[in-house]
């Protein structure tokens, strides 16, 4: 089963302490069903000093939370959407469930 969202898809966080804010999903953990959201659920990390140009300390990083918790912004339609993969010839597109627009695959 392929992830309904996708690396680059907006999405907005319903639940927990982020809850209503949108972020740009960086990456996506398939099998652990997990998100990577850009500037949702920030954790800080102690970095090892790498360089004269990463100077290390105490850095704010998003952490992935759980795919449940997040809905797809739809493109088309700006709403909070989900997405269905459907076969379209020998393609799978994903489109949203509220508009029917074509979300890419
Ligand atoms: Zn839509």
């Amino acid at each position: 089963m392929r992830s309904t969202i996708r690396k680059g898809d907006l999405v907005e966080v319903i639940t927990g302490e982020d809850k209503g804010r949108q972020g740009k999903v960086l990456a996506v953990d398939a099998r652990k069903g997990k998100v990577l959201i850009e500037g949702i659920n920030m954790v800080k990390r102690h970095e090892r000093p790498r360089g004269s140009s990463k100077p290390g300390g105490i850095i704010d990083k998003p952490a992935y939370i759980d795919r449940s918790n997040v809905m797809l912004i739809c493109p088309k339609c700006s709403r909070r959407s989900r997405a269905s993969w459907v076969r379209r010839g020998d393609k799978r597109i994903r489109v949203c469930k509220k508009c029917g627009g074509e979300l890419g695959s």
